[in-house]
């Protein structure tokens, strides 16, 4: 099995994990991180395994410092780390931002921000050639929602995505001679259970209609986005932001 060791933080389920399969079927050993759902994330080291990968589950949380160390420690005795997917991510009731309470706006920027920081900062202290790392890559999970403020839904979603955008384009450019490229898939309406979570199980039926494809977009389709940009094919591409919403948020 391959040295290469990826991590991609909410692998249990919907686009994370897609992108673990993806990624065990080209070679990498693969952390499929998850928050609680361990027979979820079992369900996909089982997948990888058996179409003859190597994936190992990790129960950590991203908005804990302490369980994203112990995240990268672990990933350290398997191999040398060569990509990061920042994927784990929370929505809420939707709700207007005058009823929101700390604790919900607290636990949207841990996890949502906060996390995607402390997991970039101990991939680039591995990956950096600059500590005598290998390089690598990291792409981080926006969202079209920072482009349209999600009004009346998650406003606080929406702006830990615009900071996302942010982040990518200046860690990008940090650590650019450092052999590592960082990159952002922006997802528009995808089908997973991320809606159900953020108590809206029928979102996707109820938006089809209005977006320009007219339908939602699949879990699949936005991980062989994010596979290419792990991947050397996009060698030449960081501090991209690449839309893969089926045109929400950029057609009329
Ligand atoms: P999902 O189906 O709800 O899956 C979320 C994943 O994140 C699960 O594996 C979950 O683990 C994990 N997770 C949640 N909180 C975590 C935490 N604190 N620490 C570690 N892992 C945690 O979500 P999804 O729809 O695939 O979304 C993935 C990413 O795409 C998110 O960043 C989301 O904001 C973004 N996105 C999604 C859409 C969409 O329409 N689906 C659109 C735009 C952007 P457990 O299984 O243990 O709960």
């Amino acid at each position: 099995m391959s040295d290469s060791v990826v991590i991609v933080t909410g692998g249990s389920r919907g686009i994370g994990a897609s992108v673990c399969r993806k990624l065990g079927a080209l070679g990498h050993t693969v952390i499929v991180n998850y928050a609680g759902n361990e027979a979820a994330a079992t369900d996909v080291v089982t997948t990888i395994e058996s179409a003859g990968g190597a994936a190992t589950a990790v129960q950590a949380d991203v908005g804990s410092e302490q369980d994203v160390i112990r995240l990268f420690e672990t990933a350290d005795t398997l191999g040398t780390l060569k990509g990061l997917v920042n994927n784990a991510g929370v929505v809420d009731r939707a709700m207007r931002v005058e009823d929101m309470l700390l604790d919900r706006l607290t636990r949207m920027v841990n996890i949502n921000l906060i996390g995607t920081f402390l997991c970039a900062r101990e991939a680039v202290r591995r990956m950096s050639t600059k500590n005598g790392g290998q390089g690598g890559t990291i792409v981080n999970l926006g969202s079209a929602a920072s482009k349209l403020g999600s009004p009346g839904m998650y406003v606080d979603y929406a702006a830990t995505k615009g900071a996302i955008d942010t982040m990518t384009v200046g860690l990008a450019g940090e650590v650019a001679l450092e052999g590592i490229r960082v990159n952002a898939v922006r997802p528009g309406i995808i089908d997973t259970e991320i809606h159900a979570s953020g108590g809206a199980p029928d979102r996707v039926e109820k938006l089809q209609s209005q977006l320009p494809m007219k339908r939602a977009g699949t879990a699949d389709e936005v991980a062989e986005a994010i596979v290419w940009l792990m991947s050397d094919q996009s060698s030449y591409t960081t501090g991209a932001i690449l839309d893969v919403s089926g045109g929400r948020a950029i057609l009329p």
